[in-house]
């Protein structure tokens, strides 16, 4: 699943499987927690967001990303929910899409040394990250995004908000929302958010951020 594929999905979207098993990210993240945050929550965004423009045909051509850089365009009455559908289904295809097994890994190329640049280090990136993360109160999502320089920033979303998707590309994100964690952690968030930095796929996110680059510079 490319990100680029997905933000050129139109309706009827489709439930995109897991590029991975559902206990692929154990110990980490559980069976039961997985299965029901992709086959339970995710795919009620997707339902969500077909049944909401099921009645409106001339928004059925449009992508993803062209539906959520244009909300205000839309009618009244199906701006918030193809926000929060539409918001839904695209954070949580590139979170699903972001991770692999825990191997510890860290990040390498030009990926890595824009951390370095931009951060100091991984470790104080890591740091800021697990703030954004378990700091964001109530529900939403921390991210790592690419201006078209170049340039990182850790940014915060509330509720199935994205960044701005004329501006930024996401390299990664984390879902901190309860029920990504629940099951496994209870209130624990800090827990599993720590864990999730082991289930990073860098080498997919080190793509996204040479390709994101590109993109926004129309190359
Ligand atoms: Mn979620």
């Amino acid at each position: 699943m490319q990100e680029e594929r997905m933000q050129e999905e139109t309706y009827p979207f489709v439930v995109r499987p897991l590029p991975y098993e559902y206990d692929a990210l154990s110990p980490v993240l559980d069976e039961e927690t997985l299965t029901f945050h992709h086959d339970k929550h995710y795919k009620t965004y997707v339902d969500n967001l077909n049944s909401v423009l099921s009645d409106y045909p001339e928004l059925q051509k449009k992508s993803l990303k062209q539906l959520l850089t244009s909300i205000e365009t839309l009618p009244a009455a199906i701006q918030a929910p193809v926000r929060n559908n539409g918001g839904g289904v695209y954070n949580h295809e590139l979170y699903f899409d972001g991770m692999k097994s825990p191997v510890g890994q860290e990040p390498a190329g030009s990926l890595a040394e824009a951390i370095d640049r931009d951060f100091g280090s991984y470790r104080q990136w890591k740091e800021q990250m697990k703030q954004a993360a378990v700091g964001k109160f109530g529900s939403g999502w921390a991210w790592l995004v690419t201006d078209k320089d170049g340039k990182l920033s850790i940014v915060q979303t509330a509720n199935q908000d994205v960044p701005d998707l004329d501006d930024y590309v996401p390299i990664f994100l984390v879902d901190v929302w309860e029920h990504a964690y629940y099951l496994q952690y209870q209130n624990r968030r800090a827990d599993y958010v720590e864990g999730w930095f082991n289930l990073i796929n860098w080498r997919k996110a080190a793509r996204r951020y040479e390709e994101g680059f590109c993109k926004l510079n129309n190359m």
